[in-house]
């Protein structure tokens, strides 16, 4: 199933998809039994999550691009519930900085609360899948040696289009960046070195994992710079197409001119 939050007659709802151009309310709530197109709905930002936890260096050949030795242990960190996107939103470029990358991302949204999680009862606490671009300000990643700014600026986390229910075969999963139409970045997830499994119950070791909270699960090799006017799009095979325009920052912070 294809499930996506919409707004309509002031009314905020997760729908699944009946067809591409209709979905139907998942909550049984009294006027709304019937399809409703597409057109007549607001679209909503997938997920409200509490925290987005992410894997760095979670790809062999990402971590033979980087030069970095493979990590022992999932490299984890967060980006804000603020960086969250939709599918069609801009990719805001912040003006501090000179290199923002696109990384494509298999997302994961968890359906249960998940703490002492062990790897064989992870799959009961996801409620499904979707495409995801950690968008990163590689220039501040490297200058202030950790990741928060570069990682945390509002935009940096376009999700979507839908969370796909059905448990896709991890080996068979492609994903790529494509950028203006022109591939960019091409992975498959099974080059991952923690899969999902391992790494979800590694973090319920951590932090409880709440419903909604998102998963990305690292990038594989060929990242690389986004400019204003680039459309870029994070595809997953049977998961999905994530779309999103790129746009400079045009309001400087007062604070900082001061
Ligand atoms: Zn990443």
């Amino acid at each position: 199933m294809r499930i996506i939050r919409v707004r309509y007659k002031d009314r905020a709802f997760y729908a699944a998809l009946t067809s591409p151009e209709t979905v139907r309310c998942l909550n049984r709530e009294e006027g709304l039994e019937d399809d409703i197109p597409l057109s007549e709905l607001e679209l909503l930002p997938l997920v409200r999550p509490s925290k987005i936890v992410c894997a760095g260096l979670n790809y062999h050949d990402h971590a033979r691009e980087l030069d970095l030795p493979t990590p022992e242990e999932p490299i984890i960190f967060l980006k804000p519930p603020t960086s969250v996107i939709g599918p069609g939103d801009p990719i805001v470029r912040p003006s501090c900085s000179s290199r923002v990358d696109y990384e494509a991302e298999l997302a994961i949204v968890i359906g249960k609360t998940a703490r002492y999680v062990p790897e064989n009862q992870v799959a009961q606490h996801i409620f499904g899948y979707t495409c995801a671009n950690d968008v990163t300000a590689r220039d501040l990643q490297q200058k202030d040696g950790q990741w928060t700014r570069a990682k945390g600026f509002d935009t940096f986390c376009p999700v979507g289009p839908w969370i796909e229910t059905e448990m896709p075969d991890l080996n068979a999963l492609t994903l790529r960046a494509v950028v203006n139409g022109e591939l960019r970045q091409q992975g498959n997830c099974s080059d991952m070195i923690f899969p999902p499994a391992a790494l979800i119950s590694f973090i319920s070791r951590v932090m409880t994992l709440l419903p909604g909270d998102v998963v990305l699960t690292g990038t594989p090799a060929g990242i690389g710079p986004l400019v204003a006017g680039d459309e870029v799009s994070i595809e997953i095979d049977g998961v999905g197409l994530l779309l999103n325009p790129v746009i400079d920052e045009e309001r400087q912070d007062p604070v900082a001119l001061q």
